[in-house]
């Protein structure tokens, strides 16, 4: 399970006394649940140590921690390391340079290999899954702890989609297990994760109705800002809705277009088979071989998109 590098992050640990936790923008359960079940570890494992966690909060997850609010000097000789965070523009809070070390720890193709030292492990299931490895299998160094145990597991349900989706492993398995042997609740978490507010409910049922999904199974809708607007929803009050296409039969892959108040468009990508990356690459983006993410300027590019989603669809077909 062990990987030296853990040995080396968990050395950087102990010879720090100043750490900051970044990750990405627009958060997600991963990363912040691999974001403050890090700082959890170290907080726990080192109480005289200065732990910082930054970036923007995001309310819908209050329930997986808050950022600190860091003074500029904080970051003279600290440590930083960014979870979840696969290139650098992607960095929630850009002073994520200004300390004196920095770690990478991600699970996202290397596409940006920055960082002294940089942990990247494709076949992890979640950063969160990374983190819980590296407290396991370091003799003790980052013990696990409760509250830890209980961010962490909520990244790795984040991410896995409650264990449908294919990053889903025996080890991804084997670290859930091990979590929930901790004092938190694993039901409460999943169904604080399964409830919505009732304006992204009343969203769901108009995605799932409103879908274009043609016959090669490529499934499509565009979430405009006036759309947005009557369910009283917001940018991110969409994430709720992105894997419901991939519930409806013959759908192979899709995108949820999300029209930002610039009138550019949020490409939310996503598949169970053809691999959607490197489409989300041309469109400025990138992420995931089965969950993307692009930009859009306009309509006009939403559907030189779809046109290649289409292509893989068929291509795949022809294969599968
Ligand atoms: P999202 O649809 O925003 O949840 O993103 C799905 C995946 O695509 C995540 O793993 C992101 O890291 C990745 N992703 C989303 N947007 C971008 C982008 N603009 N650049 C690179 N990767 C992205």
């Amino acid at each position: 399970m062990g990987n030296p590098i853990y040995a080396d992050i968990v050395n950087k640990i102990q010879e720090y006394t100043t750490i900051i936790i970044h990750r990405h923008l627009r958060p997600d359960p991963d990363a912040l649940g691999s974001q403050n079940g890090l700082a959890s570890l170290i907080r726990q494992a080192y109480p005289e140590k200065k732990v910082f966690v930054a970036g923007e909060n995001e309310d819908s997850l209050s329930y997986l921690g808050s950022m600190d609010s860091i003074p500029d000097e904080a970051y003279e000789g600290a440590l930083v390391i960014v979870t979840d965070t696969a290139n650098q523009p992607r960095v929630s809070d850009k002073r994520f340079v200004k300390g004196d070390y920095l770690i990478k720890i991600d699970h996202h193709p290397n596409e940006d290999p920055y960082g002294d030292i940089c942990l990247v492990e494709t076949q992890a299931s979640s950063s969160s899954e990374i983190i819980a490895k590296i407290s396991f299998s370091t003799g003790g160094k980052l013990p696990m702890n409760d509250a830890a145990a209980r961010l962490l597991y909520a990244g790795i349900v984040g991410d896995t989609g409650r264990f449908l989706y294919p990053a889903t492993t025996a080890v991804t398995m084997e670290i859930a297990s091990k979590l929930m042997q901790f004092d938190f609740s694993a039901s409460d978490i999943s169904q604080m994760m399964n409830t919505n507010s009732l304006k992204t409910a009343n969203l769901s049922g108009f995605v799932l109705q409103s879908l274009t999904i043609n016959d090669v199974g490529v499934a499509s809708i565009i979430l405009s800002q006036e759309i947005l607007g009557k369910f009283g929803a917001v940018d991110s009050d969409t994430a709720p809705v992105v894997p419901l296409p991939g519930t409806v039969e013959g759908v192979l892959c899709w995108g949820i277009f999300v029209e930002q108040p610039n009138g550019t468009y949020r490409c939310r990508l996503r598949s169970k088979g053809p691999i959607i990356n490197e489409v989300a690459k041309r469109h400025g983006g990138g992420g995931h071989p089965l969950a993307s993410g692009a930009n859009a300027k306009d309509e006009s590019e939403i559907n030189d998109i779809i046109l290649e989603l289409e292509e893989l669809a068929i291509e795949w077909q022809n294969t599968h």
